[in-house]
């Protein structure tokens, strides 16, 4: 019988509702996750340096629309993990009119003292093992077993993190050729998937997934006038080469941060910068530092034309030099997955042959937000403790 121990490679949504679902079955959920903590893409950037740092540099907020979802996320609020977000949506043509977002009807919500404190709820109180840092980077059967053994786990160094019954990887950069350009080596649940022939991997395989960069400054409330100023708190922004969003996060106690959201084609540019402070950073990936400086004027200098001139704010490029954290520049390699239409794919895929489940936002559709990462992932554990449970009868 295989370990019940299972590996989740990636701690972000759906990496943590994986493990959720697994641990209330009592199986023996590991996350592994090479950034500093949970989260992912909805991880919070703290600075070392300013205690009152919190900026949710990822999805700023989320909806919740399926019965299943809001009963979560009704525990989160309980659990104290999650509130309702209580900022304003607008929109504005770039260079053009501002208007309020119908949207505004929706509620939507947030981590309580950071977007991360939504993963941390997902496990809190659950027998999940938790491995930060720690990047894997190849897995394959155990070769002293005559049939397929349990998985090998192995990590950057080439050290070897113990076995496991099953895989789940939730990262889909796990799959893609981008990983050796930035990490070295083969993509390893692509290179693992082949070796056993996994299902429906080439469907996977084929799935787009877009960058975005991101800008971030956290001011000391005086010295940020064109902050305060701005009509909203989330602003989509249209039309522009440069600039998709703006976010203005307010916190008690927190600085108040400006998260600025690059358009998809921008970020597509510049493939080879990832800014510094982040997990790419953290675990060696090559880093074109050169161009930073180009990317981040670009989107500040969007924002000042196109956003805060036409709506009357004087918002002078050397106020960021009086930020107290940033700005700094961040790139989501994969933000959003590429909706395609033609091509149908799963929510989550459990192969139970060669125990391997793939689980993300960037199965679901339309992919590429928090409820449908929790419900991939909750669907995946669903699955493998199904399989799990019939095996062992
Ligand atoms: C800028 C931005 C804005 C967004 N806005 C919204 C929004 O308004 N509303 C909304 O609902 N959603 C939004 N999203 C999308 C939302 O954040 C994602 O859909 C969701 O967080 C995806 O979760 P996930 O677990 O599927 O993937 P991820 O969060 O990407 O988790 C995968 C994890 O795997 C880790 N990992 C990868 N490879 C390895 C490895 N080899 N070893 C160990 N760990 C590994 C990564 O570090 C990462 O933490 C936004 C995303 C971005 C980037």
């Amino acid at each position: 019988m295989w370990s019940s121990r299972v590996a989740i490679i990636g701690g972000g949504i759906a990496g943590c509702s994986v493990a959720r679902g697994l641990a209330k079955k009592g199986m023996k959920p590991v996350v592994f996750e090479m950034g500093r903590g949970l989260g992912g893409r909805t991880a919070t950037r703290r600075s070392r340096e300013d205690s009152m740092v919190a900026i949710d540099h990822g999805a700023p907020a989320f909806h919740a629309t399926s019965a299943e979802f809001l009963n979560l996320i009704h525990r989160l609020r309980k659990s104290g993990h999650v509130e309702d977000w209580k900022g304003v949506r607008g929109e504005m043509r770039a260079g053009g009119e501002f208007k309020m977002s119908a949207g505004n009807m929706l509620s939507m919500y947030v981590g309580r003292g950071g977007m991360s404190s939504v993963c941390e709820g997902l496990i809190a109180e659950l027998d999940v093992e938790t491995r930060f840092q720690t990047m894997i980077k190849s897995f394959a059967y155990d070769e002293q077993e005559e049939k397929r053994g349990n998985w090998m786990l192995t990590d950057r160094k080439g050290e070897s993190l113990g076995e496991f019954g099953w895989i789940v990887a939730t990262s889909s950069s796990l799959l893609h050729n981008r990983w050796t350009k930035i990490y070295g080596g083969p993509p390893p649940l692509l290179h693992a998937a082949k070796e056993v022939g996994m299902k429906g991997i080439h469907t996977v395989t084929s799935l787009e997934n877009n960058p975005v960069f991101v800008v971030m400054m956290g001011f000391d409330s005086s010295h940020s006038p064109a902050l305060n100023a701005l009509p909203a708190d989330m602003i989509e922004v249209t039309h522009s080469d440069t600039l998709s969003k703006v976010v203005r996060q307010t916190r008690p106690g927190m600085v108040p941060s400006l998260v600025l959201h690059s358009t998809i084609p921008f970020a597509q540019k510049s493939v080879m910068t990832h800014g510094r402070g982040g997990t790419a950073e953290l675990m060696g990936a090559k880093n074109k530092t050169t161009d930073e400086n180009k990317v981040k004027s670009a989107i500040l200098s969007a924002f000042e034309q196109e956003v805060c001139r036409p709506l009357g704010i004087n918002f002078d490029l050397s106020e960021t030099d009086k930020a107290v954290y940033g700005p700094a520049l961040h790139r989501w390699g994969s933000a959003f997955p590429g909706n395609v239409p033609e091509i149908e794919v799963p929510l989550s895929m459990v192969d139970g042959s060669a125990r391997i489940a793939i689980a993300g936002d960037f199965l679901a559709r339309p992919g590429g937000n928090v409820e449908q990462a929790c419900l991939s992932g909750l669907e995946a554990a669903e699955e493998i403790y199904k399989i799990y449970n019939s095996a062992a009868k």
